[in-house]
């Protein structure tokens, strides 16, 4: 009998970019994906999209799924994926109390190829992020990785806690919170001073980490009093001290704010990022749907004839894509502006021209549709001018008036809409997250994005709640004058406003109001 081979993949501590290069290659080919709820969600997203996924979520000490089931489970898709590949995903090193070793002897009894994709262990990670060497000259030169979780099991190895609580330097616990009083009462009667530093570090390397420190003395009493939960690492010795001058992680500008992003799904990436690389814990909630036109005759006779006009205009990025994959359809390329000069509103619209191999003869200072009117104007656009403007159906008409209004000719044509999604999964989970006072700010980037975001929310709004009473104490950050506009309008305050109205300005005010 044949089987699918099975990697035993570390999934690191939760940051995805502590994901190995090897893991992230095995997840993006692997037919099935086993995981459970440490291997975060983050990880996830490298899955293929059509592999199957099974959650075997496992979470303290209330297993939901057992050990043998997941190992039956394990043996079953690597037979049913016969020849192909399978990632048994697992929260930090496999091999690091995560009972990988159980799953390859079983893999192993069952003549199933395995391999072993080691990860970045929680203690490790965790501590790093949170300012602590695990061993330090001069301070620690050794390190034990420990079950804070003694197992009753007779067979199991106890621990020799008097060798421990003297002969090694720093002492990381995994799963201990819950036999804290325990550990440290054993430490403490092998020997160790009551006044050696502590430190408990929970979801360590993720927008949630949080860090408790304390003395062996007084750590009980300390994570009592703060309701400090699991999962987290219990880490013991001298080391801890270093945290003092070495923080880093909860040093970011952003760290512990929860950011909801309201833009197009392709658009988020590049807020997300940069908010995340701040420290910020963002929430993607797609709030516009862009879809392009299709060819008509209609569209396909004024493209033709696009080197009768001077100028032709983008007011966005999209419309340039639009445009593009319609001169496409067409049987049409970039050689259609041969003949015109061309103004983007800004620097994502000329990025995407430079994409297409065109320069943009004109961008105004101010990336709104009145200084591209006034950069125009200034350009020689009047009596006799011939202007183009390729955008979105539903945009204001103050671009085309003002061209108008000083003598051009000006024809628009619309080369992709914006629709609010139809469904959103995200809506009822920002609705919650607002109930929970558990969002900090919340971005747009242009009008359609408010206006879309109020109808979603209204959606799953109950009896006598609002959008304006919900958004109390979060910052509404806008990319502009005008979405700040459409922001008032519909009873909100902004909070603060991009300068200048791009993606990076808005980054820039929302470092600048949370400083
Ligand atoms: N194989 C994993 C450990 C699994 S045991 C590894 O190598 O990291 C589960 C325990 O790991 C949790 O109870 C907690 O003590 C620790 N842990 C896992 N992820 C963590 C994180 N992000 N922050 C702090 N502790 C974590």
């Amino acid at each position: 009998m044949s089987f699918a081979t099975v990697y035993l993949v570390g999934a690191g501590p939760g940051d995805a970019g502590l994901l190995t290069l090897r893991a992230k290659e095995l997840l993006e080919s692997a037919d099935c994906v086993v995981y459970d709820y440490l291997a975060s969600s983050a990880c996830m997203r490298f899955a293929h999209p059509k592999a199957e996924q099974i959650f075997v979520g496992k979470k303290g000490f209330s297993a939901h799924v057992t050990q043998d089931e997941i190992n039956a489970c394990l043996l079953e898709v690597a037979a049913r994926y016969e020849g192909g590949s399978v990632v048994r995903l697992k929260g930090g090193d496999p091999y690091v109390f995560g009972r990988g070793g159980e799953e390859a002897l079983v893999l192993h009894e069952a003549g199933v190829p395995f391999e072993v994709v080691p990860g970045v262990t929680a203690a490790v990670a965790a501590c790093a992020y949170a300012g602590i060497p695990v061993t330090h000259r001069g301070v620690a030169s050794s390190v034990a990785l420990v079950t804070g979780h003694e197992t009753p099991d007779k067979d199991a190895p106890v621990i020799d806690w008097d060798h421990l609580a003297q002969g090694v330097d720093t002492l990381c616990f995994y799963m201990g919170i819950r036999d804290l009083p325990h550990i440290v009462e054993r430490l403490m009667a092998g020997g160790r001073s009551g006044e050696t530093p502590v430190a408990l570090v929970r979801w360590g390397t993720t927008a949630e980490q949080e860090t408790l420190t304390a003395t062996l003395e007084t750590v009980v009493a300390a994570v009592e009093e703060a309701n400090f939960q699991a999962p987290a690492i219990i880490v013991v010795g001298e080391v801890v001290g270093l945290r003092d001058s070495l923080t880093w992680f909860e040093n970011r500008p952003l760290f512990g704010k929860r950011f909801v992003v309201t833009r197009t799904r392709e658009q988020a990436s590049s807020l997300v990022g940069a908010l995340e690389s701040l420290g910020a814990d963002v929430v993607e909630f797609p709030t516009i749907e862009v879809v392009p036109r299709t060819l008509t005759d209609d569209i396909a006779i004024k493209l033709g004839a696009l080197s009768t006009y001077d100028w032709v205009v983008f007011t966005s990025a999209n419309g340039v894509k639009a445009s593009f994959e319609l001169l496409d359809q067409a049987g049409a390329d970039a050689r259609s502006f041969a003949s015109c000069k061309i103004a983007g509103i800004g620097p994502a619209t000329t990025k995407e021209l430079a994409a297409h191999g065109l320069r943009a003869d004109l961008v105004p200072d101010r990336y709104i549709a009145e200084s591209v009117a006034e950069a125009l104007i200034a350009a020689g656009v009047g009596q006799e001018s011939k202007v183009c403007i390729l955008r979105a159906s539903a945009a204001r008409d103050v671009l085309p008036e003002l061209l108008e209004q000083a003598g051009a000719a000006v024809d628009v044509v619309h080369v992709y809409d914006t629709l609010a999604p139809k469904e959103s999964e995200q809506a009822a989970q920002v609705v919650q997250l607002l109930r929970d006072k558990a969002v900090d700010a919340v971005t747009f980037s242009a009008s359609s994005t408010v206006r879309n975001f109020f109808s979603l929310l209204e959606g799953q709004l109950e009896e006598g709640e609002s959008v304006p009473a919900l958004m109390e104490g979060v910052a509404a950050l806008s990319i502009g004058t005008i979405t700040s506009n459409t922001i008032e309008q519909l009873g909100l305050t902004v909070a603060a406003e991009a300068d200048p109205f791009t993606i990076p300005g808005l980054v820039e005010a929302a470092q600048t109001y949370f400083a």
